[in-house]
């Protein structure tokens, strides 16, 4: 899969030298382009943005330049590209999501800033053959920049790449899997602290009584924690 981001802050992508991800590009199953959106502004001042129509508050992200710099991603090739367009309007990111997005040849990540980017950025890819659009939010909150949503979604997806997680079962029993439940809780040695023992059942060696109290625990946790 290949991943390319675009920022005014290509320093906030460091992180993905780091761990897992990190890993998956030493070994050739992500590759990254991290392109700062300066680079396609063609005035001294490397303008991005501009005053909003309408008036109001703030500046807005200019079309021209983001056009640009997404058609210079865009592969000559019939691939399709998945173009992420990070913004609190959009659609709530989900282990759902997450899914599809990592069964792409190509994720796009616009990283917007100010008061988010002119909407015929949106509308123009939309309209594109080779490429799915997607507005995006990671929760019902105001980021600064789409730089930390772009890094969340980026760890939810290639960790379900074949070959990132060493163990493929631990994906199985996770939280927000397809059964919906959250995972039950976990323990591990020692038997007591502070007081507090660790469930029986799971230092009975029941496999049947294990499953089951599993299940019920993450039944009362999803009820508990989540009600949806
Ligand atoms: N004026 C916009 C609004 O009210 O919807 C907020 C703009 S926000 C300050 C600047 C940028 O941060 C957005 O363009 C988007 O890229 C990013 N951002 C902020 N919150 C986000 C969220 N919850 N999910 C994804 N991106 C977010």
């Amino acid at each position: 899969m290949k991943i390319s981001a675009i920022t005014i802050f290509p320093e906030y992508f460091a992180p993905l030298e780091l761990s897992l991800i990190g890993k998956a590009k030493e070994s050739g199953l992500i590759d990254f382009a991290i392109l700062n959106l300066r680079d396609f502004t063609d005035d001294n001042h490397h303008t991005v943005d501009d005053t909003p129509y309408g008036g109001g508050a703030g500046m807005v992200m200019k079309a021209e330049v983001w056009g640009d710099a997404i058609d210079s991603v865009l592969p000559t090739s019939q691939t399709i590209s998945d173009l992420i367009i990070l913004t609190p309007a959009g659609k709530k990111f989900s282990q759902k999501m997450a899914t599809e997005f990592a069964r792409s040849e190509h994720l796009i990540f616009a990283c917007g800033r100010y008061e988010g980017i002119d909407s015929r950025v949106t509308t123009f890819y939309q309209s594109q053959p080779k490429v799915r659009v997607h507005e995006v939010s990671i929760g019902d909150y105001v980021l600064n920049g789409g730089e930390v949503a772009a890094l969340a979604i980026t760890e939810a997806v290639v960790r379900l790449i074949p070959g990132v997680i060493g163990n493929p079962e631990s994906l199985i029993e996770e939280s927000h899997n397809e059964a919906g439940l959250v995972e039950y809780p976990t323990f591990t040695k020692p038997p007591e602290w502070r007081g507090l023992q660790v469930p029986e059942v799971l230092t009975s060696g029941n496999h049947g009584a294990i499953a089951k109290w599993r299940l019920e625990q993450a039944e009362i946790r999803s009820q508990n924690a989540r009600g949806d």
